[in-house]
């Protein structure tokens, strides 16, 4: 099998899994990992078999079939996330009261990638293009490498870029992605993040906080050159709370009509565009959707 990989580079998927071969690590010591066995099994000398590898897929970590489905809200985002695939975003960037600034292409152009790896830490069924490593709990197909994000499975300093979209909300312990993130960044690496602000619940499996800008900053403390932006503006913040209270408001204490009228309420989403203007005032910071910071791992001193 690792011949067959080593030799067939034919589709863009196979060259970019043979180039994570040359820094995957073990997700618990980060030691080197073993891939030259003809088994499916990925091996650590210290800590045994550490994943397993498929055709398509390294896998080395990541939420089980039971902790995705484990709320309504869940099996619904599963299901559409399973049956829609490259779409799915999509859908929901139509129908969401979000509309999220398009900074990820431009951060993205800004790497060579056919040299320099840069990953998308959480990237669901979303794809920014070929040379881009999606890893996520989830083994969806785009998927190349799956993984427990606070346990990396890379060596230190083996990617130039991170790309991490609306991720960071669901983690109990953000701080602990940033350190990996940080870990695994080569000197003058960068990263941009995402993370919401003034948004409702949304679980993903997990949801667990929001950040303010100053909370931002102070998250990606470590860093160089620390940018931070608003990434979905104040009519989005408002928008989201506003269908979430009217579905409330009109279900009279019924979960089920609630549900109901939830999707109901996106008919309202498309005024998330007025964040076109609003996004640019100097106060859309106060309540705004989300944030995104840019920053870089200091060079080594
Ligand atoms: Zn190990």
């Amino acid at each position: 099998m690792s011949n067959t990989l080593a030799t067939r580079t034919s589709t863009p998927r196979e060259s970019l899994l043979n180039r994570l071969n040359a820094v995957l690590a073990c997700p618990q010591c980060h030691g080197p990992v073993d891939l030259s066995n003809e088994s499916a099994e990925i091996r650590c000398a210290h800590c045994g078999v550490v994943g397993e590898r498929t055709s398509a897929q390294l896998r080395l970590g990541g939420f089980t079939t039971s902790e995705l489905r484990q709320d309504f809200l869940n099996r619904l985002k599963e299901t559409a996330k399973r049956k829609l695939g490259t779409f799915y975003p999509w859908a929901i960037s139509l129908l969401a009261p979000v509309h999220m600034r398009n900074l990820v292409p431009k951060f993205i152009q800004s790497f060579d990638t056919s040299t320099e790896l840069v990953a998308d830490m959480g990237s669901g069924t979303n794809t920014y293009q070929d040379r881009v490593v999606c890893v996520d709990g989830g083994n969806y197909e785009n998927v190349h490498v799956t993984a427990d994000l606070a346990q990396l499975p890379f060596q230190d300093e083996s990617l130039s870029g991170i790309v991490s979209i609306a991720v960071l909300e669901h983690v109990p312990n953000p701080a602990d992605h940033v350190r990996e993130f940080l870990r695994v960044l080569k000197p003058g690496g960068r990263v941009l993040c995402y993370i919401p602000f003034m948004q409702g619940y949304h679980a993903s499996p997990h949801d667990y906080q929001r950040y303010t800008s100053q909370g931002m900053r102070k998250l990606f403390k470590d860093c160089d050159d620390i940018q931070v932006s608003v990434g979905a503006g104040p009519t989005c913040g408002f928008l989201w709370i506003l269908q979430e209270w009217l579905a409330l408001f009109f279900s009279f204490g019924s979960l089920r009509l609630y549900r109901l009228l939830v999707p109901l309420t996106w008919i309202l989403s498309p005024l998330k565009y007025l964040d076109l203007l609003l996004v640019h005032h100097p106060a859309a910071d106060v309540i705004a959707s989300a944030f995104f910071v840019e920053a870089r791992k200091p060079a080594r001193r």
